[in-house]
């Protein structure tokens, strides 16, 4: 079992099994929210310890559609924690405990400020994956 949990600790959960797939955000939304190194962890797996109330929902504006959330009290990103789906990503960040994974891929990697230098060999991809 790992654990995480916001800067001030009042968000705090824990996650069954290990993640098994973490990858790097460079667009600016990623970017500005703090969540650019992300994993993605299954909905059955999580499970909030403390901290319900504080978490703050930012539901995107049109054309975009993530939402994404946040600890209400110290700002952390918590990604999108509560969503429906059967996994949803976390920010690497908020890990306690060590993640046993390195970055698969970059994304969006067109949208990188000329100061982010990318110094591993994960596959890089312009846009989404996917759409890539
Ligand atoms: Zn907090
Ligand atoms: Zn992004």
């Amino acid at each position: 079992m790992l654990e995480g949990s916001c800067c001030c600790k009042a968000v705090r959960f824990t996650v069954s099994e290990p993640p098994e797939m973490m990858a790097t955000c460079h667009c600016s939304r990623c970017r500005k929210v703090g969540m650019s190194t992300f994993v993605f962890v299954k909905s059955d797996a999580f499970s909030l310890v403390d901290g319900h109330s504080q978490i703050s929902v930012y539901e995107p504006e049109e054309s975009f559609r993530y939402r994404r959330t946040f600890c209400s009290r110290c700002g952390t990103s918590l990604g999108e924690i509560g969503s429906s789906g059967d996994s949803f990503p976390v920010p690497a960040n908020c890990f306690d405990d060590p993640l046993n994974l390195k970055v698969r891929f970059h994304e969006f990697v067109r949208e990188k400020p000329e100061w982010a230098v990318i110094c591993d060999d994960a596959k890089q991809f312009e846009g989404h994956p996917v759409a890539s």
